[in-house]
């Protein structure tokens, strides 16, 4: 079975910055805690939510991941972890970018996918892998949205409608 990780949108303004909580915090760290651990075997990238100034989600969510700001640079934390970078615009990380063609290069045919926020980009980005056929493993104690409701709400939508395997991070062999 050949696997990829992708980590979804740990960028400063989601952890810490403009649109952080807590509960983002908390995620991350613990996402850090196991990437640090898998980095050397695993195949990992990273999507990072980046916009143009005046783009339509801002007005959503006001202005957050701008372009050239650290906004939209990994967290500060994960900086030394190894994968490759992928920027993305949209809240599905397979949406104008070149993911898919990494994955193929790497030939995953399972995601275990993970992120800020559950019901947002992971979520989008669920759907996007769902319908390109891979299969799909939620890391849920390494996802956060602001509320804790539209997580678990999230999670059983990714059940329920992408087939995605909830799982939590200790379980990975
Ligand atoms: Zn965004």
């Amino acid at each position: 079975m050949n696997r990829a990780f992708i980590a979804v949108d740990f960028v400063n303004d989601f952890v810490d910055g403009a649109l952080g909580s807590s509960n983002a915090r908390e995620a991350a760290e613990r996402a850090l805690d196991f990437l640090s651990k898998i980095q050397q075997t695993e195949k990992i990238i990273f999507t990072l939510d980046t916009h143009p100034s005046g783009d339509k989600e801002f007005k959503l969510w006001g202005e957050h991941c701008l372009e050239g700001t650290p906004g939209s640079e990994l967290w500060n934390g994960m900086n030394a972890i190894q994968g490759k970078r992928v920027r993305k615009g949209n809240y599905d990380a397979f949406f104008g970018t070149p993911l898919e063609q990494y994955l193929k290069d790497m030939q995953a045919q399972t995601l275990y996918i993970f992120g800020i926020s559950t019901d947002i980009c992971v979520s989008s980005t669920v759907s996007g892998a769902f319908y390109r056929n891979f299969e799909i493993i939620v890391l849920e104690d390494l996802c956060a949205s602001l509320r804790k409701e539209d997580h678990y709400t999230a999670l059983s939508s990714m059940s329920r409608l992408y087939g995605a395997r909830i799982m939590n991070s200790k379980e990975v062999k």
